[in-house]
């Protein structure tokens, strides 16, 4: 009570000045009843809070791009921030979880120059998500790349190799992880051992499996399966076709060679 009383407050006493700042994706089937404080829709609140914001900064994944609970099936109807509010500037600050520099550093800028910093076609800060995670990614200087996953296990972390083929999404993710890193710079995933997953994209939940290299078709069980029910006729036709798909889709997703990955300095 105490908290939404403060909130109120501060709404009436700023109102057009106010940065709203939210965290979550919003549910929206039947009437928004899936999540609720104080007895009151977050869709409601939200609609209330955004009328007298002078922006909004749409914090995580979730809010941004709707998130894990926007995930098919959505069962709630989740979706972002930008879904529902048309009439307001949006920060979006995607993570899984978001980094805690790139957020403050989202907040401090808006602070001191009392301006929106410059955005990119998804609402994000160009700022922290101008360049992809494969941009900065120190392993792109490995000349080496893990190719499964017991050697990703046993030698990639030590050896720093790449770890594209193990499914890295690096070449298709913003974001700062890179150079801002966790826990005050002691690292981040890839430094980790383990390949980004994407989460600071849209719908990267629903992109496919985690450990499927870009350059790979994301579900190869479905091919293997429609080639094996069909005559042996089809079968060659769908095998053709499908190693077609293959060479597309490598051709399309694959954003870096090794070659290029030996460019990087
Ligand atoms: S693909 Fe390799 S170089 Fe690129 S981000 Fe992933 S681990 Fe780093």
């Amino acid at each position: 009570m105490a908290a939404e009383e403060a909130r109120e407050a501060a709404m009436k006493e700023f109102d057009g000045q106010y940065l709203l700042i939210v965290d979550g994706s919003i549910p929206t089937k039947d009437g928004g009843v899936y999540s609720t404080i104080a007895g009151r829709t977050n869709l409601d609140m939200l609609q209330e809070a955004a009328k007298g914001a002078a922006a909004i900064v749409a914090i995580g994944s979730c809010a941004a791009f709707g998130g894990i609970p926007h995930a098919n099936p959505n069962p709630t109807g989740a979706v972002a921030v930008s879904d529902i509010i048309k009439d307001k500037p949006i920060i979006n600050v995607p993570g899984c979880p978001p980094i805690p520099v790139v957020i403050t550093g989202v907040l401090t800028h808006y602070l001191t120059f009392g301006t929106i910093p410059e955005l990119d076609d998804k609402g994000r800060p160009l700022s922290f998500y101008g360049d992809s995670i494969h941009d900065r990614c120190y392993r792109g200087r490995s000349t080496t790349r893990a190719s499964s996953p017991s050697v990703s296990t046993m030698k990639a972390p030590a050896n720093g190799w790449c770890l594209f083929e193990l499914g890295c999404k690096g070449p298709t993710t913003h974001n700062a992880c890179a150079t801002v890193k966790w826990n005050q710079g002691v690292s981040f995933p890839i430094e980790s051992g383990h390949g980004c997953l994407g989460c600071s994209e849209p719908d990267f939940w629903d992109a496919g499996s985690f450990y499927t290299a870009l350059s790979m078709p994301a579900d190869p069980v479905k091919y293997t399966a429609a080639a094996a029910v069909a005559g042996a006729a089809i079968g060659v036709a769908v095998s053709y076709a499908n190693r077609s798909k293959k060479a597309a889709a490598k051709t399309a997703h694959q954003p870096a060679t090794l070659a290029d990955l030996e460019k990087k300095p």
